[in-house]
């Protein structure tokens, strides 16, 4: 059985009948006032993807559907008499991806059923313009008509008539409109059948192929959604919020997607249909406005909001139309919302009783925590702002304004940040506005496009910024007679909902109460520790506030730039002589310095200092330029001598460490005289040694001599044992492979994941995905960028080979992971189920990572209680 009337009762999957179809089927079983309708499940749109057809019998299941409809609702669909019932076609699949297609209205139109409406509203001007959009949205969604060509027309009449509102048109104008789509249609496509059953057999084909459709796929690609969901179609009787003035059409929420504050919130737009509030062509009215026009609807929306929030437990978006003297409720789901609001209303939902903690932990999406860490305005910016629009998504942010998504995608990809202006966005600008840093525009409420994409991508947002007006061909934005042209760099607070028109330096984020409670509610269930990558006292402060349980990994390679590099190149260029030696002693000092900033900033936490790691080269001139500026031959050609055709596959980290012996030394040194100073100064410095890039057991086992020898040397200083462990990274397959062997040396082990990921697939870290990752993933090559969510089966099974290994040659061997994989949840469930002791990210991920860590075990503790 493919298709499901909403009031059949039975359990509503999402799954089989999409978000949407579930959410109608169950508002339906709580007695709701729901237009009725069926659900098309999603079984039949995979039928249909994979035969090309619909599949047997399900023509017939829609038919005896509609005649179920006609009977309920004493309508009749196509030719007849008395009241007609027309259609409306909308996809919903499993997750909501707003925007994917959008939805036919008013299907079952023909020439005669447009006079049947006018007798049954008693409104021909009504029955015209039900007319006129059913063919502008069959002709958008089913035929491919660019919707320009509508709205031109549209544009044009209103110009003529002298209007701002297609409302305000009279009957003449929609039945000419009607005509002038009908023809648009024929001449760019195909006619619009004249037959509503073909139109609806069209329309449900045309949901079903908008799942491989571009934007569809791009959506999937951003969202992570998997492509073998497919969508279902639901079917519904149209209500109409055009009818007249007293109807009209909203969206509302049971609490603030932006704030998550416990108020509700909404768009209506009285005279309309729903796809004018979410274009948001015209300004909307707040839900206390609704509630002064129409008190009895606005008290009966609440208590359906108040029902629906306690059904779901969570909070809902809900779309309603009021119909006259009757309020509607067209479906409803559970509302996206920003990762403020998500912290927020998961935490609150626990006070009020509506769900426990672990509920609460699962709820927050702990990839979006990073949206919490935006940077915002400071308080005190001097001048008025530009403009001020919708605080549509929080968040500030300042770049190069942009008036069209490819420039956006091009500037981005170039390294520029960029702020995406429209007048109002499409589900065609999706890939713009991914790439942009900020999204402005100069229409549409939260509800909008714009705003409901922006929250859901964590970018900052202001829509309906009236005063600005954009022309996008000219390529500039005029707000009060200041010109924006494209370049120009503005700044925008989507939590606030103002713009300026320069670049303002933005404040870095705190921590807020909600996150800290959820947070500790995490820390309860994680069994992986969390450290964060760190290497100056700044990212150490920054790591401890985020509640890092100390650094896994602190590189060194910055102790040799900036004004030491001149040392750094004495003692590589006379390794054996005196220059070399005062170079070393030089940098041994500036290093213990550094060290013990590192230490004190993370006092009692453990420190893991990674010994250099680059490739020498690195820290030397370029031989082309020194030829240039004309240095001594004898010095250019020392200099050349140390290039490498594929450095990093060169003289770089352990093998470094056994070439040049006294760069090594001189960092333990330097380190081991940073915790004697911390010592010295009454504190608790918990130092350990990492050697990179370990290949062979007798790299390691070299180094680990050279190392005891120096912690012998300073606790004999010291007069007391100083305890500093020392382990290997694993970031060549072969240490993986060879775990058993290396855990001799190694007290602890740390997955080097950037480079293990680069030597286990041999894409080079520094090109491959500026060169082809890109296109592998548009392809279907790959499913996903390896550099970022960590490869199960291949760099995983090394990372799993290794940690079983390991652990076995030595039973109390710690394993972590520092690789930018650390940070991203979804490897951080692979390192819980691999049994890695911690992952190490950096500092404004950690939260992500406490969060991700804590669902991961709940996540298995639910999969073995379920076995
Ligand atoms: C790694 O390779 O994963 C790592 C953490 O080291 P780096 O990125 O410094 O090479
Ligand atoms: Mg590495």
């Amino acid at each position: 059985m493919y298709v499901h009337d909403f009031s059949s009762g039975g359990t509503a999957s999402k799954d089989l009948l999409g978000g949407k179809g579930a959410g109608l089927a169950e508002m339906t079983s709580l007695g709701l006032p729901v237009p009725p309708g069926f659900t098309i499940s999603t079984d039949a749109c995979r039928a249909y993807l994979a035969g090309g057809d619909l599949p047997d019998g399900l023509w017939e299941e829609v038919e005896a559907a509609v005649g179920r409809l006609e009977t309920r609702t004493g309508r009749h669909f196509g030719e007849g008499a008395g009241p007609p019932l027309l259609l409306s076609v909308r996809s919903g699949a499993k997750f909501s991806m707003p925007g994917m297609m959008d939805t036919v209205l008013n299907l079952g139109i023909t020439d005669p059923v447009t006079a049947r409406l006018a007798a049954w509203s008693g409104d021909e001007h009504f029955a015209w313009d039900a007319h006129r959009r059913f063919f502008q949205t069959y002709g958008k969604v089913v035929l491919g008509v660019p919707g320009d060509s509508f709205e031109e027309v549209l544009t044009e009449l209103r110009d003529a008539r002298g209007v701002a509102d297609d409302s305000k048109l009279t009957t003449g104008d929609l039945e000419a409109a009607a005509r002038r789509f009908a023809a648009i249609t024929a001449e760019a496509a195909e006619p619009v059948p004249a037959d509503p059953w073909e139109q609806l057999y069209a329309a449900v084909v045309a949901v079903f192929r908008s799942w491989n459709g571009r934007r569809a796929r791009s959506y999937r690609r951003i969202h992570r959604i998997s492509d073998s969901l497919g969508t279902a179609v639901n079917v519904q009787m149209m209500v109409f919020g055009d009818l007249d003035d007293s109807s009209g059409t909203g969206v509302c929420f049971t609490r603030d997607p932006a704030t998550g504050e416990a108020v509700p919130y909404g768009d209506y737009l009285p005279n309309a249909q729903g796809e004018d509030v979410v274009a948001g062509i015209r300004n909307t009215l707040t839900l206390d406005e609704l509630a002064s026009r129409h008190p009895g609807h606005h008290a009966h929306l609440l208590k359906v909001m108040g029902r629906l929030e306690r059904h779901y437990r969570d909070m809902c978006d809900i779309e309603f139309t009021v119909e006259r003297d009757k309020l509607w409720i067209l479906q409803t789901r559970v509302g996206k919302r920003t990762a403020r609001a998500a912290v927020r209303i998961a935490t609150n939902m626990v006070a009020e009783g509506l769900i426990d903690q672990r509920e609460a932990v699962l709820r927050v999406d702990a990839d979006s925590l990073v949206q919490l860490l935006h940077p915002s305005l400071p308080k005190d910016v001097a001048e008025p702002p530009l403009a001020r629009g919708v605080p549509a998504s929080p968040g500030a942010a300042a770049g190069a304004a942009v008036f069209d998504a490819d420039l956006a995608e091009t500037w981005a990809a170039a390294g520029r940040r960029v702020i995406l202006v429209r007048a109002e966005t499409t589900p065609d600008d999706i890939h713009g506005m991914a790439a942009a840093v900020g999204i402005l525009t100069s229409h549409g409420g939260k509800t909008s496009h714009a705003a409901v994409v922006a929250r859901g991508m964590g970018t900052p947002a202001v829509t309906g910024t009236a005063a600005l007006a954009v022309d996008a061909e000219a390529r500039v934005a005029v707000v009060d007679g200041h010109t924006i042209a494209e370049g120009d760099i503005v700044t925008i607070d989507g939590t606030s909902g103002t713009v300026y028109g320069r670049a303002i330096e933005l404040v870095e984020p705190e921590a807020t109460v909600e996150l800290d409670e959820l947070l500790a509610w995490a820390d309860a269930y994680r069994r992986l520790g969390v450290r964060a990558n760190a290497d100056t006292p700044r990212d150490a402060a920054a790591a401890v506030r985020w509640g890092a349980d100390g650094i896994g990994l602190a590189r060194t390679e910055h102790m040799f730039l900036g004004d030491r590099l001149p040392v750094v190149q004495q003692l590589i260029m006379d390794a054996d002589g005196p220059g070399g030696r005062a170079a070393l002693e030089e940098l041994r000092k500036l290093q213990a310095a550094d060290f013990a900033a590192l230490l004190e900033a993370m006092d009692g936490r453990s420190v893991i200092v990674r010994l250099l790691d680059p490739p020498l080269h690195e820290f030397l001139p370029d031989p082309h330029d020194l030829e240039r500026e004309g240095a001594a031959p004898d010095y250019v050609a020392k200099v050349e001598a140390w290039q490498e055709t594929n450095p990093m596959l060169g003289l770089r980290g352990v093998r470094l460490g056994l070439v040049f012996p006294d760069i090594y030394r001189t960092q333990v040194r330097a380190a081991l005289d940073a915790v004697q100073a911390r010592l010295d100064a009454g504190g608790d410095p918990r130092l350990e040694i990492m050697v990179p890039l370990v290949a062979d057991a007798e790299e390691l086992h070299r180094v680990r001599l050279m190392i005891d020898d120096e912690i012998a040397a300073a606790s004999a200083a010291a007069g007391r044992d100083l305890d500093v462990p020392v382990g290997a990274m694993i970031e060549t397959p072969r240490a993986a492979l060879t775990a058993r062997e290396i855990a001799r040396d190694a007290t602890f082990f740390s997955f080097g994941s950037n480079d293990l990921t680069q030597m286990t697939y041999g894409f080079s870290r520094d090109d491959a995905e500026e060169r082809f990752i890109r296109r592998y993933l548009d392809d279907g090559v790959l499913a996903r960028n390896p550099f970022e969510t960590l490869d199960r089966n291949g760099v995983g099974r090394l990372v799993r080979i290794a940690t079983v290994e390991g652990k076995t040659a030595r039973p109390r061997l710690v394993a972590g992971i520092c690789g930018e994989h650390g940070g991203d949840p979804e490897s951080i469930r692979f390192c819980h189920e691999a049994g890695l002791d911690y992952v190490s990210c950096s500092p404004p991920r950690v939260p992500v990572a406490r969060l991700a860590a804590a669902q991961a075990a709940i996540g298995e503790a639910a999969s073995t209680s379920s076995v």
